[in-house]
């Protein structure tokens, strides 16, 4: 089946809010197996927004409205998609005395008359409780169509979404759809990609979709099954093809495990400590590592050393190195690694240091440039990367490269 989603608001056409629900409902819905071809924008504009339904509808068999389910005049999904649909409005009493709760339960005195809109439901429309607001979600069926609305804000969409949006969809086809997430790192997406084109191209049950994450990849595998033993059976000869040819780049096949967690996991079982050394990225990777809960077992100190005397008390790091070299050098990271390793007293350390940006970027150095170093056991890596995004992107990947070089370090171990 083929669904579409409507966004509807005047301030994401103004740029004023960030369209996120499209991403979020266009993530959650392919992981459901559905086929989504358009998406588009609409204001608060009633002829526009009918223009909009009547389109989508012509092509999609299930249409995904978010937004304009409010209390203002302004407010006009309902009240268009219930026209094209053919069906009038009535009051809902169950909607009403939801939304009489509601108001109670957050003290908000009296319900102001417009409120009494969001109770106003199309006929023989599935109406579908929020927890976390005023406006119900809709669903209309009527000839093989169907619509459905949710309400804006996204800690109202989202819940309703998962609650019991998701199940509705999955009971619409006879087959069930499941997936796991294999996770890779140590490769870039174009390569990953090229190396499993084959794949890509030839199934279709299971399929394999690819995501990017900053430093990652991740590869979805989606089989329709009746139950779960079924696409079990489908999904396993898969991945186990996956791990032919990624072998231990894949670094986990569940969904909810980050790569700092395998990590952590991986310290634990090998009954190691680990520390950290951060110039430019501030402390973003102990962050990442202390993401994880139990991460004290395996993380007891760290250190920020964004100076050059910081490095040298701290770290010992010689001031020779760093007048010979710059704090931003192979040698400097190298001498971090060592320095906060024994500093700390742990069995491996990751060392950063490099340029942001935007400032600070010479021709010999430019901004992108950063060195990160793994100590493991006596040991030490350093690796060079040019990265070329913005100060938060290059700190992003900075953090995400010493993650995958510690943890191909640990593997080796
Ligand atoms: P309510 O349940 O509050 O009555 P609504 O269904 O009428 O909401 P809107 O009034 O269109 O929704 O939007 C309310 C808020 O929800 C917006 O100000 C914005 O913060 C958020 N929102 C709406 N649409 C989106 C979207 N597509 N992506 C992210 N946030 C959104």
């Amino acid at each position: 089946m083929t669904v579409e989603f409507i966004s509807v608001g005047t301030e994401i056409l103004l740029g004023n809010i960030v369209n996120t629900n499209a991403a979020y409902l266009s993530e959650r819905c392919a992981a459901l197996g559905l086929s989504c071809y358009h998406q588009s924008v609409v204001g608060d504009n009633e002829e526009r927004l009918e223009e909009t339904i009547r389109l989508a509808l012509s092509r999609s068999d299930i249409l995904i409205l978010s937004g304009g389910l409010g209390p203002t005049k302004d407010d006009l999904t309902k009240e268009v998609t219930a026209k094209v649909f053919g069906k009038k409005l009535y009051e809902d009493a169950h909607t009403k005395e939801r939304i009489q709760e509601y108001f109670q339960q957050m003290h908000s005195g009296q319900v102001t008359p417009n409120n009494w809109k969001q109770a106003m439901v199309p006929e023989g429309a599935k109406v579908v409780d929020n927890h976390n607001g005023t406006a119900p979600g809709l669903i209309l069926e009527e000839n093989d169509k169907i619509a459905i609305l949710l309400p804006g804000p996204p800690n109202e969409i989202k819940p309703m979404f998962e609650e019991d949006i998701a199940p509705y969809l999955n009971q619409l086809e006879p087959e069930g759809i499941f997936s796991k997430m294999v996770k890779i790192c140590s490769i870039g997406e174009s390569k990953a990609e090229t190396m499993i084109t084959d794949l890509m191209d030839t199934q279709t049950n299971p399929t394999i979709a690819p995501y990017a994450k900053t430093g990652e990849v991740h590869l979805r595998v989606t089989a329709k099954a009746a139950d779960e033993e079924a696409a079990e059976d489908l999904i396993t000869p898969v991945i186990e093809e996956l791990f032919r040819r990624f072998g231990d780049k894949i670094y986990t096949t569940e969904e909810e495990v980050t790569l700092e967690e395998s990590i952590v996991n991986l310290l634990d079982e090998k009954g190691m400590t680990m520390t950290t050394a951060e110039s430019c990225t501030g402390g973003l990777l102990a962050g990442r590592i202390m993401n994880v809960p139990g991460a004290s077992g395996v993380y007891r100190e760290g250190y920020i050393t964004y100076s050059n005397d910081a490095k040298e008390r701290l770290l010992g790091v010689k001031r020779e190195t760093l007048m010979q070299y710059g704090a931003v050098s192979q040698q400097t990271a190298c001498e971090m690694a060592r320095g906060v390793a024994a500093a700390a007293g742990a069995d491996a350390a990751l060392s950063v240091t490099g340029i942001a940006g935007p400032g600070g970027g010479t021709e010999e150095k430019p901004v992108g440039l950063v060195y990160v170093g793994c100590y493991v056991k006596g040991h030490v890596r350093v690796e060079e990367f040019y990265f070329t995004g913005n100060r938060d992107k290059n700190r992003e990947y900075a953090v995400a490269r010493a993650l995958t070089l510690l943890r191909e370090e640990l593997l080796k171990n």
